[in-house]
């Protein structure tokens, strides 16, 4: 059973237990989507049925952010914690490492991709980075036929959303991957070219205002938290969480 949130199900998981289903995804056959929505992606997704839809169709739904977060507590249907998708993506590096499974790297400006994989490296030095490429392509087939003759067991797809999720959903038969991850702009963030909030920001759940401060175009996008708290809090009046 998913707790709703604003139309989207997500998974009840700690850190650990996130980790745990994505060794079962990791190792079984099929190709798994996960996603990692946050607030804004929730907004998003309750305006679109489509999108919405991909959403819960992924393997693993993690709530990205405190705004998810506070929204499920708002609902009277709590979260465990927040599993924000780039802490998620550095814990799976460590298991991928320990079992000698393939990551692809997809998405991010040209060079990202390759920085983010050399500093992976760093740490994980036994980590099988079997391919990397930039997400600005026009065409999708040649993309996914290099990642198919890499043989990834595991693909970090960070476009964006809704683009990422978009892209997986779509080719989630052609793409012969056990699990695919949705992971924004954490490229970025494991490239160092965008840096993340101190940690008492973090801890503080005020990433999000780091964010905004270190990139003030965001604040079209950001205006989505206020909205989507505001929607809350009206599902909440309305008698709690029997939306969806
Ligand atoms: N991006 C991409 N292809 C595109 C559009 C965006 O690879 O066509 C990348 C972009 O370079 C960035 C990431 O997708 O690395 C999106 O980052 P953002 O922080 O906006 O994502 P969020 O996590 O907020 O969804």
């Amino acid at each position: 059973m998913r707790t709703d949130v604003m139309g989207v199900g997500f998974d009840n998981v700690t850190m650990a237990e996130a980790i745990e289903k994505a060794k079962a995804l990791l190792s079984q056959p099929g190709h798994a989507y996960c996603v990692t929505p946050n607030a804004e992606i929730v907004y998003e997704a309750m305006h679109d049925e489509n999108f919405r839809a991909i959403l819960n169709g992924a393997a693993l739904v993690l709530p990205d952010g405190a705004g998810t977060v506070l929204g499920a507590k708002l609902l009277g249907t709590p979260l465990k914690e927040k599993v924000a998708g780039i802490d998620f993506a550095a814990n799976l590096l460590g298991i991928l490492e320990e079992t000698g499974k393939r990551l692809y790297l997809l998405g991010g400006k040209p060079g990202i991709a390759e920085q983010a994989a050399e500093n992976m490296k760093k740490k994980h030095p036994g980590l099988c980075i079997c391919g990397t490429a930039d997400g600005y392509f026009k065409d999708e087939a040649p993309v996914i036929e290099k990642i198919n003759a890499s043989k990834p067991d595991a693909l970090f797809v960070c476009l964006g959303a809704p683009k990422q999720e978009i892209f997986m959903h779509a080719h989630r038969d052609d793409l012969n991957v056990p699990m695919m991850i949705g992971l924004g702009g954490s490229l970025d963030g494991f490239a160092g070219t965008v840096k993340r909030a101190p940690d008492w920001m973090i801890r503080l759940q005020l990433e999000w205002l780091y964010r905004l401060i270190k990139e003030p175009k965001r604040i079209g996008r950001m205006m989505r938290l206020p909205k989507f708290v505001l929607a809350v809090l009206a599902q909440r009046m309305r008698g709690g969480n029997s939306h969806g």
